[in-house]
């Protein structure tokens, strides 16, 4: 048995409870390991998705250009989807980004454009704006847009939605997931929610992001705005993908909470994740300790592996610098 290319290896990750970080809480704290993608992320879901359905609305014709501002997850989900389609692919990412995650594109075949993360999104240097501009200027190129095309979310309502539900027969009482562009925590709520509409969607969120005091106010403060380390989630514009109806709660989650719970999750669990793994897991576990009872499940997604943060997070180091060590 194989698969003819390895994006057909796509989804179907396992659900690993969680053992050491969750002792002392009621019920049963599961989580939803997306590094076993090929790409070692959740994005690689979307990313197909986004370049499927572009196929069959004739956005992306035989030897296009695929280009996107990405953190780094959905390009090399891009990447791949890419290679078995034969299209070409130009990333464009910011500073903040770690440098293996740039490398880890160019490793794949893309090309990567790197642009300050110190400037508004609708400044001409952002990288909203660059990848928009490289589009206009590049003939047959296709702008996936991961944070306002709904093939993103699509993909996990079709996906890892239902993966979720089937691998715990129904059981789940409680979906958490960091949010970047809102596609893996809102077409998975959605999903379950249909499925059974008790249960309930924590968000975590970043300092420095608009999201949390967005869905509490209904304003989108400026002054939530401010730079923060955690990478993949958090943001400082409302993806189309954040449908607010179906997260009931959102947490915020310190960059050093984050990161310590993200060590202890290699170290104690053998998950060696990446860094809005310890967002997520940091955030749900604190929600869980107050409210869980001895029969709910929790289900937490585990975004990306650990390699993309070795000379971050997992270098002491670099801890030592920040202070958090
Ligand atoms: N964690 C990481 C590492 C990511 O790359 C992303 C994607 N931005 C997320 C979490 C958030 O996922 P989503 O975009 O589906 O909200």
């Amino acid at each position: 048995m194989y698969f003819n290319h390895v994006i057909e290896a796509v989804g179907r990750t396992p659900l690993v409870k969680l053992n050491s970080v969750s002792a002392g809480i009621k019920g049963t704290i599961l989580a939803k390991v997306e590094y076993f993608n090929p790409g070692n992320s959740v994005k690689d879901r979307m990313a197909i998705r986004m370049i499927e359905d572009a196929e069959k609305a004739g956005l992306i014709k035989p030897g296009g250009t695929i280009i996107e501002g990405t953190s780094g997850n959905t390009g090399m989900g891009l990447a791949l989807a890419a290679i078995a389609k034969g299209y070409k692919t130009i990333f464009v990412m910011s500073d903040k980004q770690s440098k293996e995650k740039q490398d880890i594109l160019r490793a794949v075949g893309a090309q990567v454009v790197v642009c300050p993360v110190d400037v508004a999104p609708e400044d001409p240097r952002s990288y909203y704006s660059v990848a928009k501009r490289l589009n206009q200027e590049t003939p047959n190129s296709f702008y996936p847009n991961q944070y306002d095309n709904l093939s993103n979310a699509a993909a996990h309502y079709d996906t890892t939605g239902p993966e979720i539900w089937q691998q715990t027969e129904g059981k789940i009482t409680h979906w958490a997931a960091g949010v970047g562009t809102g596609g893996t925590i809102c077409g998975v709520s959605k999903y379950l929610k249909e499925q059974n509409p008790n249960i309930f969607t924590l968000g975590l969120d970043t300092y420095g992001s608009v999201f949390k005091k967005y869905k509490e106010t209904g304003i989108f403060d400026q002054n939530e705005i401010y730079p923060y380390k955690t990478e993949g989630i958090g943001e400082d514009i409302l993806p189309k993908n954040v449908d607010f109806d179906v997260i009931d709660l959102f947490l915020k989650v310190t960059d050093k909470d984050a990161a310590i719970m993200t060590r202890r999750l290699a170290k104690e669990e053998g998950l060696f994740v990446g860094w809005s793994c310890g967002s997520a897991v940091h955030g749900a576990l604190e929600y869980a300790r107050e409210h869980l009872k001895e029969e709910d499940t929790m289900v937490i997604v585990l975004p990306d592996h650990g390699t993309r943060y070795l000379g971050k997070i997992y270098n002491d180091d670099w801890m030592h610098a920040q202070g958090w060590l």
